[in-house]
């Protein structure tokens, strides 16, 4: 399952935008080609220089798309209050205009080093220290904010499937992407060690729980940027396509892993057409392994939604039934292994009707609950 968690830092504007989301996300002739159909969440921030495309940047009609794709799940993550937001009250003001418009991101990325970020040690950030004049931890969570990215970011392609350094160097054979291996394999050493910081890298985790330094509590997440050469490269549309190659994605299925892809699509993006071929040909790439079945693309939201569900529900059966307790988490996708014919299967004590898979590749049945599309507002 893959979730392409794109920061929107140097959009040039909301047209290009709103073009890369629509291109993403539908089947339909946008600006730049045939959209593709990948299930695509995107980032946004508020208080921004002027002259850089943020929601106070853009006009009324702008802030309603916006509000749209909020509605709608295609913008599900909070990208900071933006490098000038300094101020609890500044906060307070994003979060009641979408409040009044029933918008409810989920999640919450740091921004370079934004006074609003929650990280202490990437991110630098005072979010969530009680008294700071920039403090809205309490506020942004009671918003309904449930995820934080503060800056952990590996090169290992697959997360909650056993740790390979190798999923870069394998593509790029030289110097360059040794360095880069051994310092994964350095971040991960760190964190079987006991190093905080590198927690999730030890056990090639997706997610932690995380207290912040209010003492509210998340669930945080880590990204993964493949390029053989670090974290920090190719993460942006003009280098999408030596991070999304035919063989990353190959591995990534074949390692059954999640991959939640740190990128920077409004970044470099080329005048006129804003992909280049070569970042079409890795979309496309994407879309086609998709169409075969082999990899789910959502969005980040709906990704770690899944993770966690996988987590939390409660299985137990005594035949014909079989029984879910779903703790309130969305049961999308909830796929249940080994079901002998004739099941009942109840969901919170209700009877439920269910998908029978046919074998999988291992030869094993199942039964699924439906992954519903979300549906694209505009
Ligand atoms: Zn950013």
């Amino acid at each position: 399952m893959l979730a392409i968690c794109s920061d929107l830092d140097d959009t040039p504007d909301l047209a290009t935008y709103l073009t890369i989301s629509r291109y993403l996300n539908t089947t339909e002739m946008t600006a730049i080609g045939t959209g593709l159909g990948l299930e695509t969440g995107n980032t946004i921030y508020f208080h921004m220089a002027p002259g850089e495309f943020s929601y106070w940047n853009t006009d009324e009609a702008g802030r309603d798309a916006l509000h749209a794709l909020m509605r709608s799940g295609h913008i599900d993550c909070f990208h900071s209050y933006g490098d000038l937001a300094v101020r609890r009250e500044q906060a307070g003001v994003c979060l009641e205009a979408l409040a009044a418009n029933d918008c409810h991101p989920t999640i919450w990325v740091d921004h370079a080093v934004a006074p609003t970020n929650f990280g202490p040690d990437i991110m630098f950030g005072r979010g969530d220290i009680a008294g700071d004049p920039a403090y809205h931890a309490d506020l942004t969570l009671a918003a309904g904010v449930r995820y934080v990215w503060t800056g952990r970011v590996t090169s290992c392609l697959g997360q909650e499937v056993t740790y390979s350094p190798w999923t870069g160097l394998a593509r790029r054979p030289d110097t360059r992407a040794a360095l880069n291996t051994a310092k994964d394999i350095a971040k991960t050493l760190r964190g079987t060690l006991g190093d905080a910081k590198y927690s999730m890298h030890a056990g090639n985790r997706l997610t932690r729980c995380v207290t912040l330094r209010d003492g509210s509590r998340a669930t945080e997440f880590i990204r993964c940027n493949p390029h053989p050469y670090g974290v920090s490269v190719g993460d942006h549309a003009a280098g999408i396509h030596e991070v999304l190659t035919r063989e990353a994605l190959s591995r990534l299925v074949t390692r059954q892993g999640y991959c939640i892809l740190y990128t920077h699509l409004g970044k470099h993006v080329t005048p006129g057409k804003i992909f280049t071929d070569a970042a079409m040909a890795a979309f496309e790439a994407l879309a086609d392994e998709q169409g075969r079945g082999n990899l789910l693309v959502t969005t980040t939201t709906r990704l770690l939604d899944y993770h966690q569900m996988r987590q939390k529900i409660v299985i137990s059966q005594n035949a014909p039934f079989l029984d879910v307790e779903s703790h309130g988490q969305t049961l999308d996708g909830m796929t249940i292994y080994d079901v002998p014919e004739g099941t009942v299967l109840r969901i919170d004590g209700k009877p439920s009707l269910y998908l029978s898979n046919p074998p999988d590749h291992l030869g094993r049945t199942s039964i699924s609950l439906p992954f519903r599309r979300l549906t694209y507002p505009l």
